[in-house]
């Protein structure tokens, strides 16, 4: 069989930048990646704070190394850039000043792209299973020459794994990553490999992380891989830790579309880190994958699951709400190990249910997402949770709502402030945000609200309010 594709796995057991330099400028040689053009970095920055969220992101010194070699290796470059889009309502300046980007970008005097203060551009899609006709991108990845994709590796509760077809979640800003962020989340992930496919792919494997995609464990995996086709790099990914690439959704998306190969048959794997080899450091990789009903069995949160909306997948929506609850639920971990004792008792209903919820004695309810129904009786009054979930073509791409932070806080927190003394609130929102479960948790559950945390909310806010001011200064410019 042929080979088409060469995927390196290089040892890598510290995040020493020089080293990481050399790694990357020999993988590129093997490669011969000669970067030239408008040369854009995009590392997973999805959220970074060196107490709270220390491993969820590329790290600096993996940038510095990378950047130092891209350097030693391009061909007349016009720019050299690194851009993200970090989570939802997240301003990314927060997030690359938590991960101590600013100083290698001084270092090696490169631009930071903020896609959330830049002009969103369509990008037409063509391919045949897309599901829609045109995504928005920022500018500078619509018009970039050389993309080069920098990963994190990190388990992921939502789509298992979470490599270099993942990461292009964080080329769209907050108004369009939304849309289709829900049962169709690897559908969107394969329609996003249509924008732009990568030059060069290096992901950051020094310390993986297990379990969860926002506070993941660290695991030391040693390993910095390297390619050039996101599905090859994806294949190694998922052997690396004894995954069946075919159980990656996304990839095998990606593969029937054409854009590689996920048959580990067909790609060259090289590099001083066998495949054996790495394989048998990481027989205790931890995932996190499983319904909420069975996660959360003990304490005061419960779950129930009904069915959902799509055919694909009627009986759980993996792409949206049930995991971001996962996700607050670990954030709040972080502050209160025992947080699930601490919740006063809290039903959490997703999907559509029928029959009625046998709720103990206090238990609030916590109806979450557009898509969840239920007609029944709380305290011997009717209640009905209508539905009101939109299938991908009945939502404009072009008309989507803001999802500002403030104002998005502020609609959750007034929402839960009108209901603070029912039994009941419907959390709307297709998906709702990991932030907004915090919210709802904090308010029905009654925790204080760790979005409030005193480390994050006041340099929050202000890259907030710089990020307003430079979204806005952009537009200004373009308009004069
Ligand atoms: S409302 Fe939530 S659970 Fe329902 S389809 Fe949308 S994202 Fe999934």
């Amino acid at each position: 069989m042929e080979k088409q594709h060469k995927v390196l796995i290089m040892r890598c057991d510290t995040y020493d930048a020089d080293k990481i330099a050399g790694i990357v400028r020999e993988g590129m040689e093997t490669l011969n990646i000669r970067p030239s053009g408008r040369i854009l970095l995009k590392p997973n920055v999805v959220i970074a704070h060196p107490e709270v969220f220390p491993h969820a992101f590329t790290r600096k010194e993996f940038l510095d190394g990378a950047i130092t070699a891209i350097k030693a290796r391009a061909k007349r470059p016009r720019e050299i850039t690194v851009g993200e889009r970090s989570g939802i309502t997240l301003p990314t300046r927060w997030t690359f000043q938590n991960a101590g980007y600013p100083e290698i970008f001084k270092k090696h005097r490169v631009k930071a792209r903020y896609f959330d203060e830049e002009t969103q551009v369509p990008v037409r899609l063509t391919h045949e299973k897309r599901l829609r006709d045109r995504v928005f991108v920022p500018e500078s990845v619509a018009r970039t020459d050389f993309l080069i994709n920098l990963p994190k590796f990190k388990a992921h509760p939502w789509c298992r794994l979470t490599l270099s077809l993942k990461n292009y979640i964080g080329i769209q800003d907050d108004r369009h990553r939304l849309v289709d962020h829900n049962l169709f989340l690897e559908h969107k992930i394969a329609d996003l490999q249509e924008v732009i496919q990568p030059g060069f792919i290096a992901v950051d494997a020094i310390t993986a992380g297990q379990k969860m995609m926002l506070t993941p464990t660290p695991f030391p995996l040693g390993a910095i891989m390297m390619g050039t086709n996101p599905c090859a790099v994806d294949t190694v990914g998922c052997h690396m830790v004894g995954v069946d690439p075919t159980d990656v959704v996304h990839l095998r998306l990606a593969a029937e579309r054409g854009w590689g190969p996920m048959d580990i048959q067909q790609i060259d794997v090289q590099g001083d880190f066998p495949l054996d080899a790495v394989r048998e450091k990481t027989m205790e990789f931890e995932f996190c994958l499983e319904h909420i009903d069975r996660y959360f069995k003990q304490g005061n949160l419960s779950c129930t699951v009904g069915t959902f909306p799509e055919k694909h997948s009627p009986d759980y929506c993996w792409g949206g709400c049930p995991g971001a609850l996962q996700e607050a639920i670990h954030i709040y971990k972080g502050y209160y190990p025992n947080i699930t004792q601490q919740l006063r008792k809290v039903r959490y209903v997703v999907g559509k249910v029928d029959g009625p919820l046998d709720l103990e004695p206090g238990e609030k309810v916590i109806f979450a997402g557009n898509c969840t129904r239920w007609k029944g009786e709380i305290d011997g009054r009717p209640v009905h949770i209508k539905g009101s979930y939109e299938s991908p073509q009945a939502v404009d791409e072009g008309e989507t709502p803001s999802n500002d932070l403030l104002l998005k806080t502020f609609q959750t927190l007034w929402r839960c402030f009108r209901h603070r003394k029912g039994r009941y609130i419907h959390a709307r929102g297709c998906p709702v945000s990991v932030s907004d479960h915090v919210h709802y948790l904090s308010a029905v559950g009654r925790v204080p609200n760790v979005n409030f945390d005193r480390r994050m909310v006041i340099p929050l806010n202000m890259a907030y309010w710089q990020m307003r001011a430079h979204r806005l200064l952009n537009r200004l410019r373009k308009r004069f």
